[in-house]
């Protein structure tokens, strides 16, 4: 959905780029194991429903979500596919779980009998899957008694029905293999604990998936670089195909001006002109949209070469300083690719010492997202 807006600023999201990366892991994997394309917060600031749309072309057969709001309007435009909740969600959703045919993540006898109760009849079971903590430390049974007492709690509960069973590697992307090991050891051993195993066996994340063998079981959840970004450095070393960025955040030039060497530019007058005669332009895209103060300094690409913003970042603009003159209307690029120039996220990721994940996750709803393929 392509709507009307009237903002250069824009993201710029190729769905191409992502089947493109669904279709890298397919052929990579040894297995015919499922893909589960995890579209939580907004498909990583993508845009959820059209990143599904274009994911379930290229074959996913589950879409993974956080909380049960993001399942539901996943629900309201994809009717069929099955969607499973990653996170602790309320008792009160699970009789929305039952209307919208949601999968729930379990991990709590006592969420599972305080669920039975509330809801001692459901016109539908709702499908759920055990989470098994297996060293995240997050949510999770942790050992095989409780593992086997939510098991047969579930198998009691007519309101429920086992469809699968998941941890999540909390090193997979580093080199050192020791915890993950560990992690998987505990896994499997805890699964061929089970009287019977659910549908769905999963444990492997984008990084999994991609560097380690036999983890894939019956489906692997493939987040971060179905959107052509990275885990890690480490596993940007090590890749097995290619990947292809996703998303390209753009604006144009709205104002351009000479300073006189001495005058100042922004909150602060914190820039100042070093001689006469220094083009400075502005951009209309500021913190509210996601460029963090933080990346004052930060380059952005003009006419296919880096210039620097210059200057406090504000909230809906930005200043940069061109080398000349470049005219109003001319298109800026602050996170993707100009001509023989890139600007990726991890850059973004290094200067606010953070990663990727986080960057992808700031851009704010201002920011229309545009898609073509
Ligand atoms: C977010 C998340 C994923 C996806 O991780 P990536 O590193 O982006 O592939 C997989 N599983 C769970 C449980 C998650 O929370």
């Amino acid at each position: 959905m392509n709507m009307t807006h009237f903002r250069p600023t824009t993201a710029r999201v190729d769905l191409t780029a992502i089947q493109k990366n669904i279709e890298g892991l397919r052929n990579h994997l040894h297995t015919d194991a499922e893909i589960i394309a995890v579209v939580k917060a907004n498909a990583y600031g993508h845009g959820d429903v059209e990143v599904s749309k274009a994911a379930i072309e290229a074959g996913v057969t589950m879409l993974a979500v956080a909380t049960p709001d993001e399942a539901l309007h996943l629900r309201e435009v994809f009717s069929e596919t099955p969607i499973l909740v990653l996170g602790a969600v309320p008792i009160s959703f699970v009789s929305f779980a039952a209307k919208e045919h949601i999968t729930l993540t379990v991990f709590s006898m006592d969420w599972l009998e305080a669920a039975s109760e509330q809801f001692s009849t459901l016109d539908v079971p709702v499908k759920v899957h055990m989470k098994i903590d297996s060293g995240m430390g997050r949510i999770g049974v942790r050992n095989e008694h409780e593992m086997l007492t939510l098991y047969h709690g579930i198998q009691s509960s007519p309101q429920f029905e086992l469809d699968g069973i998941f941890t999540h590697f909390a090193t997979a992307d580093e080199e050192d293999s020791t915890y993950y090991d560990q992690q998987k050891d505990v896994f499997i051993h805890l699964v061929n604990q089970l009287p019977t195993k659910p549908r769905l066996v999963h444990a492997a994340n984008t990084a999994a998936s991609l560097l380690k063998n036999h983890v894939e079981f019956d489906a692997v959840r493939f987040g971060i670089s179905m959107y052509g970004l990275l885990p890690s450095t480490y596993v940007g070393e090590h890749l097995p195909f290619t990947i292809h960025p996703a998303l390209q955040l753009e604006t144009e030039i709205v104002h351009v001006k000479q300073l006189k060497k001495g005058e100042h530019v922004g909150y602060g007058a914190t820039y100042e002109a070093q001689e006469d005669g220094e083009w400075i332009a502005t951009l209309p895209i500021g913190y509210a949209d996601g460029v963090l103060r933080g990346l004052q300094g930060q380059e952005v690409l003009v006419g296919g070469i880096r210039v620097p913003i210059v200057g406090r970042i504000c909230m809906d603009q930005l200043m940069i300083r061109l080398p000349f003159h470049f005219p109003v209307g001319e298109k800026v690029v602050l996170i993707g690719k100009q001509e023989k120039e890139q600007i990726t996220m991890q850059e973004w990721a290094d200067r606010l010492h953070t990663i990727p994940y986080e960057v992808a996750c700031i851009l704010t709803a201002r920011v229309p997202r545009v898609y073509y393929k």
